[in-house]
């Protein structure tokens, strides 16, 4: 069996550059842990969760659709020390460091 290395990546605020979590993914046993930038573990939430605060709190048209179609979906919350918000679908992440050559994943919309 092959052992696929597990692979951390930092993630960026898209509005302010500041690390906002960081994730550690693997592809096989599927698994993607978020640590917050204090340095606890982050729990997913179901996206239909966070539509409404994410309406009101002025996240974009499209993310809160998107959320919305996916409410079932596991998704992240993430703050950076700016008090920016970034929500992400647990797949985008997935996504998001697997394309990502380097250490650094930018969240822009
Ligand atoms: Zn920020």
């Amino acid at each position: 069996m092959t052992v696929f290395k597990a692979t951390t990546k930092e993630l960026l605020c898209g509005e302010c550059g500041d690390v906002i979590a960081s994730v550690a993914g693997r592809v096989w046993p599927p698994k993607l842990e978020v640590t917050s930038v204090e340095g606890y573990p982050l729990t997913p939430v179901r996206a239909g969760v966070l539509v409404r605060q994410a309406c009101e709190e002025g996240v974009p048209r499209a993310r809160v659709d998107l959320l919305d179609r996916n409410a079932y979906e596991l998704a992240y919350e993430l703050r950076c020390r700016s008090g920016h918000k970034a929500v992400r679908l647990v797949p985008e992440l997935a996504r998001a460091i697997r394309a990502t050559k380097g250490r650094w994943v930018t969240l822009a919309e």
